[in-house]
């Protein structure tokens, strides 16, 4: 039986004294708490709860792992390599000792004054230690849109994109949390298609809107994950902004692909939604034709319902002004698809890797995932509340938001957003 909005869990902490938070979503973040301390929590509206501290304290024996401890260190890393039982039964135990009827913790004021903390008193730190970080490039509309730009309607698609999930490797070390300024990049462009380039800022800076996935179990180097097998390998998601320099970019990019156009910045949201918090929202992904390879074929094959929006704020505005609005379930290669075709080489995957979606472009306009895309490569300038753009100009804030929306609630993903800096200019 499913279970309906009204027979929801919630939780002993409340908005106001009838209103509970659910417990539906409790993400997982890392977070810096005022005196110091950094603790791996998980979110409950507006409050942290440190569950370093309850570990700590001996509250967290689930039967999977009794005794065990992997909330002491200062990333998620230990806790997304215990794998998908582990995680389900936290998730059921920390439910149950959050609930409303449950009095172990509620009725203990000493007790919940060290484990829940306002959000706004803590300062949240990247999630993990991200070890690798690939880049997929899943959305057929984006793909389409981008080949058109470059090589016209009829070569949008390459040949190959219909039968892999395209993707390249990215840099882990620039990943940065939601809140870190973005300087502008300098590099090498050659915009008039001239015979020789240019050094400078760039002048086409872009986001690109994108989901990202944690990997949980890794597997073993020369052992592929079959299809079947590939979502039991993933911990979580997380929103993340693929920052793009499209001119450095489209001069760089022959033949290896992306490189300094991307490696100066990549963005992601502080808390990770586990996949247990988004199985309500599981839907049909969109019919594959030609049918994959059968390594990458599975029957019914789903993804998760996410809204997204992407907002920005230049310098003179008042508020944010929203420039897109997508959703994860466009993508034309599931998750699974990804970390299938990510192994089938023996390419060996590690708890807190990272593999984003790709931009996440819709089929309607206003649904493009990329200032690239809204402004078809500059040619026509968006409307950003009172301005246009473009693309982004030095003080612009981008902030991209994600939620999945449940019967009265929503399970959401916070925001991850960051101001662009100047670039570094000599004197
Ligand atoms: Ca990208």
């Amino acid at each position: 039986m499913q279970p309906t909005a009204n027979l929801r869990r919630r939780s002993f902490v409340t908005v106001s004294p009838q209103s509970h938070f659910p417990l539906e979503n409790l993400p997982y973040g890392v977070c810096r708490r005022r005196e110091g301390k950094i603790c791996i929590a998980v979110a409950l509206g507006d409050y942290i709860v440190d569950v370093t501290a309850l570990e700590t304290l001996g509250m967290l024996d689930i039967p999977s792992a009794i005794g065990r401890r992997f909330f002491q260190g200062e990333t998620l890393n230990d806790f997304m390599a215990q794998g998908q039982t582990v995680r389900r039964d936290m998730r059921a135990h920390l439910q149950q000792l959050l609930d409303a009827d449950e009095p172990a913790l509620r009725d203990n004021a000493e007790l919940l004054a060290q484990v829940l903390v306002p959000m706004n008193d803590v300062e949240m730190l990247l999630p993990a230690d991200i070890g690798d970080y690939t880049d997929f490039y899943s959305s057929r509309e984006h793909a389409t849109n981008v080949g058109t730009m470059f090589r016209g309607a009829d070569k949008a698609l390459q040949p190959n994109w219909l039968h892999l999930p395209v993707a390249y490797h990215g840099r882990a070390s620039s990943i940065i949390g939601s809140g870190t300024g973005v300087r502008r990049p300098l590099g090498q462009s050659n915009p008039d298609n001239g015979a020789t380039p240019i050094y400078g800022p760039s002048r086409s800076l872009d986001f690109e809107l994108e989901m990202a996935a944690f990997v949980g179990t890794g597997n073993a180097l020369g052992q592929p994950i079959p299809i079947a097998k590939a979502e039991e390998h993933l911990f979580g998601m997380a929103l993340l902004n693929d920052w793009s320099a499209r001119d450095i970019q489209a001069w760089e990019y022959v033949p290896l692909g992306p490189f300094l156009g991307k490696n100066f910045a990549t963005s992601i949201s502080p808390w990770v939604v586990t996949m247990e918090a988004l199985e309500s929202f599981r839907v049909a992904a969109p019919p594959q034709d030609p049918l994959p390879l059968p390594y990458l074929n599975a029957p019914n094959r789903t993804t998760y319902d996410i809204q997204l929006e992407v907002y920005v704020q230049g310098v003179n505005m008042n508020a944010p002004a929203r420039v897109c609005a997508s959703n994860f379930r466009y993508l034309y290669w599931a998750l699974a698809q990804q970390v299938a075709h990510h192994a089938a080489n023996g390419c060996n995957l590690r708890p807190g890797d990272l593999l984003a979606s790709g931009t996440i472009s819709g089929p309607t306009p206003e649904s493009y995932g990329s200032m690239l895309e809204l402004s078809w490569r500059g040619s026509r300038p968006v409307k950003v509340g009172d301005e246009t753009r473009t693309f982004l100009l030095d003080g612009d804030r981008v902030t991209m938001t994600a939620w999945c929306q449940g019967d009265g609630y929503r399970v959401g993903f916070g925001s991850v957003e960051a101001t662009i800096l100047p670039a570094l200019l000599e004197d």
